[in-house]
């Protein structure tokens, strides 16, 4: 431990975030960084527990407390090997990872978790600064071929923990660019994609070969292309979009939010479309849904210039602190405002939307809406929910946008070529033991496996099937070791 009074000593401290009307002025990102001295108090916070439960919250199994020790003794490099031993890309979970590790550490039962999150992700930038970020070439290469579809998180950290492994690795993907929702799902403003290209870049120095601009199941059939590999990771995520299938639906001026999202972040890039322009400037937008992706297309929105942002969550508010039916660690819902949603939006609970309304042009014009009434529990805990009688009534949009998330990986084109099996939520078919489907040589991972998820569970379901990969085409993997660490990491 760093030091041992430091729990006591200091308290939980994030970096400051760059004023609402100023950041809404443009996509950079705008959460500061520490101080050294910030930085080493928030790393003496953490009490090194004998049983650190922060790892059982984690996904990745990150070794914290050790790297806590590190940050406080200013060992960056040896911070940075422990990080990366079970982490491949913590430049992107220190950035957009809701951090189950936090709520799940010890000091979270009597006063506010250890900033473990923004702790990681000041250890892979001080290390890109100080060079110990290197791109990592096999010196043996065992000659065995494998395509990976999909350059998500989950193809990502396959495709970096296969070619460590010696293996000639191909990462197929249908988007201009790689990085799946990375690049083109969530904002600038959030993950900037300066950082996504250093990492493609250092992974395309280190031997992986990115092939863009191809769907598999369209431009290359999938059964020829499992013929000439030794192996293939399906890792396509999950990408049909939930429906909501009320009167007016095909009014104009209604989107998916991916719809919106990926013409902002293409647009920002630099990357043309051929698609109309869905454009928030002006509008009274509606934004329907209240998880990451509505967040996303709120601080879109704003950045706009939108007229007025209302956000509807059929939910009642969750609770400000964790309730008794949440107890520690769980990661409990609470009602925490978003960066996004702090620049600016009426958030609507209880409601729900019946119908849209539209113009003779056939324009969305409103949103007619009714509300809901909860019955709850003592405990606070939602049970069942009624229609409030007479509540009916029409909000103005101009713009609606569809933040529902996905129900299920694209079944046409790839999937349907292979006739792989999918399990009931239409997901493919593949367990956590071996991470193989019913077709032989085809693994899957990430959200195409285990439906819409998050990054740092596609950056562990890659780590996981790329280790099963391994052992697979060798009969052994060195990608695992008797701690969960693996024995390649960065800087050994
Ligand atoms: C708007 C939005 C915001 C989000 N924000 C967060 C957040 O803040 N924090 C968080 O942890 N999670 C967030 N998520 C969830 C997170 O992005 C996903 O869980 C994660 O990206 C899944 O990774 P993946 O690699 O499985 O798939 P994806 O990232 O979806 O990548 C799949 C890739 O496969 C490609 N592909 C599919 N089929 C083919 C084919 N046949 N041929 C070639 N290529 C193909 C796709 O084009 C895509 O690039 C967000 C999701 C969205 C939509
Ligand atoms: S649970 Fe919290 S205090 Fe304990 S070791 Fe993990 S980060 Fe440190």
């Amino acid at each position: 431990m760093g030091k041992p009074t430091g729990f006591k000593e200091f308290g939980r401290e994030l970096p400051k975030k760059i004023e609402v009307k100023e950041r809404i002025k443009h996509y950079d990102e705008f959460i500061g960084s520490y101080s050294e001295e910030q930085l080493n108090a928030q790393s003496a916070r953490c009490m090194n527990c004998g049983i650190p439960f922060c790892h059982s919250g984690c996904p990745l199994g990150n070794v914290i407390p050790e790297f806590n020790d590190a940050v406080y003794n200013g060992e960056w490099e040896e911070a940075y090997r422990i990080l990366s031993s079970t982490n491949n890309f913590p430049e992107f979970t220190g950035r957009i990872c809701p951090a189950p590790c936090e709520s799940a550490c010890v000091l979270g039962i009597n006063r506010p978790a250890v900033a473990i999150e923004e702790i990681e992700k000041h250890i892979i930038e001080i290390a890109f600064s100080k060079g110990f970020v290197k791109p990592n070439k096999s010196f043996i290469k065992t000659g065995k071929r494998v395509a990976i579809i999909g350059s998500g998180p989950a193809g990502l950290a396959a495709a970096a923990q296969l070619n460590k492994a010696g293996h000639d690795v191909t990462v197929y993907e249908r988007d201009d660019h790689p990085g799946g929702l990375l690049r083109y799902g969530i904002p600038d403003f959030k993950l900037d994609k300066k950082i996504v290209e250093r990492r493609i870049s250092l992974m395309e120095e280190s031997g992986v070969a990115f092939v863009c601009n191809t769907e598999i199941g369209k431009d290359i059939e999938a059964k020829e292309l499992v013929k000439e590999y030794d192996a293939v990771l399906l890792a396509g995520g999950s990408m049909a979009p939930r429906e909501m299938p009320i009167p007016g639906r095909d009014l104009k001026g209604i989107h998916h939010a991916m719809d919106f999202l990926r013409q902002s972040n293409k647009k920002i890039s630099g990357i043309g479309f051929d698609d109309e322009e869905i454009l928030a400037t002006g509008k009274d937008v509606i934004v329907i849904g209240a998880g990451d992706t509505g967040s996303d297309c709120i601080g879109t929105a704003n950045r706009q210039t939108a007229k007025s942002i209302v956000q509807f969550d059929r939910n009642v508010m969750a609770p400000l602190e964790r309730p008794v039916y949440q107890p520690w660690p769980e990661v409990p819902k609470l009602s925490k405002l978003s960066s996004s949603q702090e620049e600016g939006v009426e958030r609507r609970f209880t409601i729900v939307a019946k119908e849209f309304v539209g113009d003779d042009l056939g324009q969305v014009t409103g949103v007619k809406v009714i509300d809901l009434e909860w019955d709850l529990e003592p405990s606070g805990k939602p049970i069942k929910s009624k229609v409030v009688e007479g509540s009916e009534r029409i909000l103005p949009a101009q713009l609606v946008l569809l933040a529902l998330g996905f129900a299920n990986p694209i079944y046409e084109g790839m999937l349907e070529q292979l006739d792989v099996e999918l399990d009931s939520r239409k997901n493919v078919s593949a367990t956590e033991k071996d991470y193989k489907t019913s077709v032989d040589k085809v693994f899957a991972a990430g959200d195409m496996r285990r439906g819409q998820s998050l990054v740092v569970w596609a950056i562990s379901e890659g780590r996981e099937a790329a280790r099963e990969i391994d052992k697979y085409l060798m009969g052994y993997s060195k990608l695992e070791s008797k701690d969960g660490v693996d024995v390649f990491a960065d800087v050994f």
